[in-house]
Parts: structure tokens; sequence; C-alpha cells
């Protein structure tokens, strides 16, 4: 199995372990061994866009790339979209060079390729593994139709801090849940065979430390522990590598110091020798190059020095290597064994993607037409953004509302906004492709009901054109023109029920789009409260990518949706919850706070010395406001209610080496089939290093019926109850454990248990 091949934990330098990766090792050395330097260095470039076009302002122009294709000294493009294109830039390398290695073309494909999914975040609240997996293999399919091998994704940085911008692109605040989706997504880019028409490499991003920027400033310096790293950022690449995935990408942040790409403990000790792992690292864009701006290298050529012996094999766009590698070698600052190194990792990607069989495998105009943005991926992108949707509010049990409700308004910025559901990082996914919460609705309710439709405000000014994307869109907020709002109310005054549809444009979040402010921008808020007036009957359909500060619609609106950028599909899958085809279950991967001064906010803390308050102290919180969030990690409403009971555990003690059985009963006692997400959590109470006052554990997605019990089984066991403890090592620590399981990670149903030596 495919997932086996790149990984023997605790081996140092994996060793090819079944025929297969015995022969592709055969063929890799045998091709480094016709490489001369130049050759090899080459194999370590990558450069962006195609190669007689104008690249980002960062890259040399194009008669440069070209030139450097003709003689094989790339290794592999990135930003080429197209199998026209991609067919062009291979036989460049084929007519021209001396061995004809085959190019690798890579592409950020995050959330789908021309169907676009929800933003990961958003797919991360399903907590569906195979839905997740199944989005990711669809991606995948119509990447590698349009002759593409490679995304870089899935990003799996822990993030915690709803101000930086990058946290839509990853699976929230918890290790546990970003190593599970991480796992999945990676499973369904890569299948069990990279030789496979439709499958392709995956990038476990950004190696490492990357979510943890300070005030979520982007690119930002991390300050963070050794044994914090080891037991918080490091587990979901540590999952990623163990599951094949074929390639790493290290990141922007330094570490205490340190740049990670150039940061050898990371990349050459604890993933190359500790894990095994025998793929492909490739740099950031230009981050070997930028650790001349850390102050960390004199110049290009000292950076290059510094990121080859840490373990960075591929230069994305910082044309370091290719200037510095050889002299390096003859001064004897690098080894030709860490060329050959580097350079082997690069060949048994190629190889294990079958383009040295065949450079052209890929390219197919036939595929390219037909495999992509098909109705049955649509039907799965809508089955996605459905589960992905989270009932935040439901006080007067608004939801769901009838299809044949006499009136509704659909109000606000993104009530028919058909662009911004597709997010940020849409890959192909066409402007204003996406199905507006407005057309779902039209399409859902009966004949006799009665919409009213206002914008009531621009969100932006301009708004979002087509090809922009987070580097170009101005990203002004519309903080002046309330023109709009009168007919929005007059329209909110007619109708029955109010959908509002507010949040955050697509390019709010992303690379770059840090915010301090994380309420309502611009005139949104003051809509809000205009529309309350006359009418309190809201439904808040919330579109966003970090968490935001709801606060004030907490307090007074009844009901509030969190729909992410739901995708291609993203008006059907909210009018099936708001209308009641789908039962919502989602549940949120990162805590909402009540005010951006909370940030960075999770749930798995530490507790101080001095968890309590006293009657006129607020210790380890605030006196403003709970050090507790709005909405907290895990939560989400159904139109049923859960109940939980009889939490038993086989026997209260084990051996470190042992386990225990944990049941639960969950019934559903409303009247609604629905689905739930049975969640566990672990505290060990003592520790040689202070534990999280709770960690997630478990979780099981299912479908409980109205009026159904279902017991619900978990086994706690060794590899649960570890951590990287003041030894430097995985271990568990005999001592006193608590678990707690519930649907969300406020969840009070409790037992104890103890692990003995
Ligand atoms: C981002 C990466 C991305 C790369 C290539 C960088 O700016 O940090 O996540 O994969 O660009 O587009």
């Amino acid at each position: 199995l495919y997932s086996f091949k790149k990984f023997i934990i605790d081996e140092k330098h994996a060793n090819p372990i079944n025929e297969l990766d015995a022969r592709i090792e055969r063929k890799v050395d045998s091709v480094l061994a016709l490489m001369d330097v130049n050759e090899k260095v080459g194999q370590l470039v990558q450069y962006s866009g195609k190669w007689n076009a104008t690249g980002p302002s960062s890259s040399k122009g194009d008669q440069y790339k070209l030139d450097k294709l003709k003689k094989g000294e790339v290794g592999s493009m990135l930003n080429i979209t197209s199998v026209a294109t991609i067919r062009e830039t291979q036989k460049i390398v084929m007519d021209h060079s001396r061995l004809k290695i085959p190019l690798v073309f890579a592409y950020d494909v995050i959330h789908g390729y021309k169907t676009i999914f929800p933003i990961p975040l958003g797919e991360s609240a399903s907590w569906d593994l195979d839905l997740i997996k199944k989005t990711a293999s669809i991606a995948a399919k119509e990447t590698a139709a349009s002759g593409i091998n490679w995304t870089f994704a899935p990003m799996i940085d822990v993030s915690r801090d709803a101000r930086w911008g990058r946290i839509m692109e990853g699976a929230g605040e918890d290790p546990y849940l970003n190593s599970v989706i991480g796992v999945a997504r990676i499973q369904g880019f890569q299948g069990d065979d990279l030789a496979q028409l439709n499958t392709i490499a995956a990038c476990a991003k950004h190696f490492a430390g990357y979510g943890f920027a300070e005030a979520g400033r982007d690119y930002n310096t991390v300050n963070i522990g050794e044994y914090e790293l080891h037991n918080t950022i490091l587990p979901p690449f540590k999952a990623a590598a163990k599951a094949g995935v074929a390639t790493f990408m290290n990141s922007f942040n330094e570490i205490d110091g340190i740049p990670s790409t150039g940061n050898k403990m990371l990349q050459r000790d604890v993933l190359k020798g500790d894990w095994g792992w025998n793929g492909l690292v490739v740099s950031d864009w230009g981050s070997i190059g930028e650790m001349e701006a850390h102050g960390y290298a004199i110049d290009k050529k000292h950076a290059s020095e510094i990121a080859l012996n840490a373990g960075s094999d591929m230069d994305m766009e910082s044309y370091a290597y290719e200037a510095h590698l050889e002299t390096l070698l003859t001064e004897n600052k690098i080894t030709m064994a860490q060329l050959d190194d580097a350079v082997k990792r690069v060949l048994r990607l190629k190889f294990e993607l079958g383009l040295f069989d065949d450079p052209y495998k890929y390219c197919d105009e036939e595929r390219e037409k037909n495999d992509v943005y098909t109705k049955e991926h649509l039907a799965i992108a809508r089955d996605g953004a459905k589960k992905s949707i989270v009932l935040l509010k439901n006080e007067t049990e608004l939801l769901p509302l009838s299809k044949n409700i006499k009136s509704i308004a659909v109000i606000g910025p993104l009530a028919d906004n058909k662009d911004a559901p597709l997010g940020n990082w849409r890959a192909k996914g066409t402007y204003n492709s996406a199905v507006s919460l407005l057309e779902g609705v039209k399409s859902t309710v009966g004949k006799n009901t009665k919409i009213y439709y206002e914008k009531g405000a621009d969100l932006t000014i301009p708004t979002v054109k087509p090809g922009d994307n987070q580097f170009s869109h101005p990203l002004k907020f519309n903080d002046r023109d309330t023109s709009g709002i009168s007919a929005a109310v007059e329209a909110a005054k007619k109708a029955e029920v109010v959908l509002l549809a507010i949040g955050e444009d697509a390019y709010q979040t992303g690379e770059g789009r840090s915010q301090t402010n994380i309420g309502f921008l611009g005139v949104q808020q003051q809509l809000l409260e205009a529309i309350y007036k006359v009418n309190k009957n809201i439904v808040i359909v919330l579109m966003n990518g970090r968490p935001m500060d709801i606060s004030w619609a907490s307090n007074h609106v009844p009901s509030i949706l969190e729909c992410w950028f739901l995708g291609s599909e993203s008006g059907n899958a909210m009018a099936d919850v708001l209308f009641g085809d789908y039962n919502p279950s989602g549940k949120l991967p990162v805590s909402f706070p009540h005010n951006v001064g909370q940030e960075p906010l999770y749930y798995n803390q530490k507790n101080t010395g001095r968890p309590y308050n006293l009657k006129h102290v607020t210790y380890s919180g605030y006196i403003d406001t709970p050090k507790t969030a709005l909405y907290p990690f895990g939560f989400g409403l159904s139109y049923t209610t859960f109940e939980y009971k009889n939490l038993k555990l086989d026997k209260n003690d084990m051996p470190k080496n042992g386990n225990i059985k944990v049941s639960v009963e969950v019934s559903n006692i409303g009247t609604r089939d629905g689905e739930e997400v049975i969640q566990l959590y672990i505290r060990d109470l003592v520790g040689s290093l202070t534990r999280p006052v709770k960690e997630l554990k478990g979780f099981k997605k299912t479908m409980i019926k109205a009026g159904e019990t279902k017991t619900i089984h978990f086994i706690i066991n060794a590899e649960m109850l570890q951590f990287y403890t003041v030894n430097k090592k995985w271990e568990v620590e005999p001592g006193d454990f608590n678990l707690w399981v519930g649907g969300d990670s406020n969840a009070t149903l409790k037992a104890s248990f103890m692990v003995t030596e």
C-alpha cells in the first residue's frame, strides 16, 4: 500500500520496503549516475509561470527560464495550468535537454480545481473524513486531467488566531483534528498509487510553525518552546509523513531565531531522520532567498548553504540554488552526498508519478474537457457544502423554515453574490460561478412564497472583478455608502423572516490577509441593526474564512448559520439546511471569541496556577470579557437534540501498553433524524510537563434516528495518551487521567482512569 512506502518510524533513513520501491530506487540511482552537477542542481529548481509568459514580479524573465529549460536545468514548474501549455513546456525539455528528465508540474489546489468545495476550514467543520477524502480525490482527478501532477495542499498548520488570514486554509486549532483531516486529504489526493491517472502528489505545509505567527501577522516571528512545538505543531506533520505524503513545504516564519527554511533540526533531524521520511521538501515561494531579509544569511549564496544543509531540497523561485550550489560544493560547504540525496527525492517523485515512462502521460485534452466540473462532482460539492454548515444559534426555533412560508426577505451584500462563496485559493473556479443564497432560496421555496431581495450595501469598493485574487484585490471596505439600507429595511418590514447574508469578502482571508478587526466590516453592522429594528425574525447566514466577532448578533438575533465559503454549490447547500432538507451536523473546528482581544483563543489551553476567579479579581482572564469562547471548539447545533448518558469504562486502570474500552449512550430525543459528532476529550492530570486542560483524542460522526439510542465505543490506548515529555521522547506517563464525552469541547459527562507502569 502506498501509505506505508515512505515511512518507517524510528528507523534512520528509510530503506525501500517493497519490490516496487526497490525497483524505483534502482532507477533513481541509474539516472543519478548519468547526471553532471549542473543537471543535478537543475532538478532542485522550481519556476513559476508559463515559460514564455511574464511571471510574477520576483521572477526572472521568460528568456532566462526558456534557456534553463532547454539545458535541462529546471526540475519543476508551478502555475502552468492547461494541457496545451504543459505539453509545450515538457516538450522543450524533451527536445533540447541532454537527459530528458521530465518536469513535474505543481499548482495550489486547495479546495477544488474547477469544482469548488468549501474552504478547508469550513469543510473541516463537517468532521466527516470520508467526505473530505472524497472531495480531495475529485480535486485530484480534475487537476490531473489538466496535466498537473502535484498540489501544494493540505495546509496542516495548527492555527489559533482568528486574525491570521490563512486560518481559512487549514483544519483549525486542534492538533488531532488537523492530523486526521490532513491524512484524509492526503489519501484523497494521492489515492493508493501516484502513477494512476487521476491522482496527484500532495504536500504537507507549512513546516513548521507558520500558524503561530505573533499576533496573527502573516509571515511573522514564532516564539514557541521545543516541547510545545513537538506537542502541538508537529503531530499533524508526523501523521502526514506516516500516511506517505509525497512532499513537504517549509515555511516563511522563523521559530526562536531560526527561519524554518534553514532549520536543520526540523527538516533533516526530525522529518528525514527520526521519521525516516524519504519524500521531497520544497521551499516556500522565495523563502530560501528571504533568509537574507531575516538577517540569517549574508546573501543568497549563504542562504543556499544553510538551506541545503538544513534539508530544503527544492528552491521555489529564489534563484539561489541554481546560482550557488555548484560553488558551495567546490568550497566543501555542502557535500555531494547531500546534493545527491536532494536530487534523488525529486527523481523518486517523478518515477512514482510515472513521468519517466511517459512525460506526456497526463496530457490528454479529452480528459481535460470531460473530467472537470461534472454533474457528479457538483453533487458531491453540494453534499460537502451542506455538511460543513454549522448552526450556531436557533433560539426560537425559527429554523428550519417552511418551504411554503408566505414571504421572505433575502438581504445583504453576500445574498446574491455568486463569487464570494468560492472563497480564496479557488484554483480554476470561474468568477461568479457559485450558486448564490438567493438562487438557492428561489429554487427551493413553493410558488406562493414572496421573495424580497435587497443587497443593502456593498461590502468592498470596488467589488471583486474577474481575475482578482488575494494579491490583487485591493480590499477597501465600503464604510460610507449607506444608500441601500432604507430599501433593505422596507423589504425586511414586509417579510415574515429575513435571511441576512453578511460576513467577509472572499479575499479577506488567505495569504497576506491578516486583520485586527474581525467584526462585520464596512456598513454591515449598521445594516444589521437597522433591520433588527423593524424585524426581529432574522437568520444570519454568515459567510467568512475566519472566526468572527459576532457578539452583538449573537445577543440579539434568534438564528445564526455559519456557512463559511461553501464553494460552487453554496446557495443550494444553504437552502438544504435553511428549509430542513438537511439537518445541520457541522461542528466548529475553531473557537469563536467574544471579541478580538481574546485572540489567540483555543480550548486546549493550559491551566495557570490561578485558574479561578475571586469575587472582584479576575485571574488569568479579563475584567471585561469572559476568558472562554462565545462558541467553543467542537460546537454546533442540530434541529434535533442529543442526550448523552451512561458513560462506562470497562476498567479504571490500564498498564502503559494496555487499553480501556469506553462506551456511551447517545439518544436522539427530538423529532428529526440527525447526525451527531461524538467527541472524546482526555486530560493527563499531572505530567513531567504541564498538560492542556483537555485534548480531543477521538470522535465519531454518526446518524441517530429520532427516538433512537446508539451506544458509541472508543478504545483508549497508549498512543492517545503519550506526549513529548521532558525526556524529549513520546511517552505515556503513569498517573491519573480524566476523560469527557460529549457534543463539544465543553462536554461535562466525565470519568477517570489511571495508567500504571
Ligand atoms: C504560499 C504557499 C503556496 C506558494 C505557491 C506561497 O506564497 O505560502 O502556501 O503554496 O506560495 O503558490
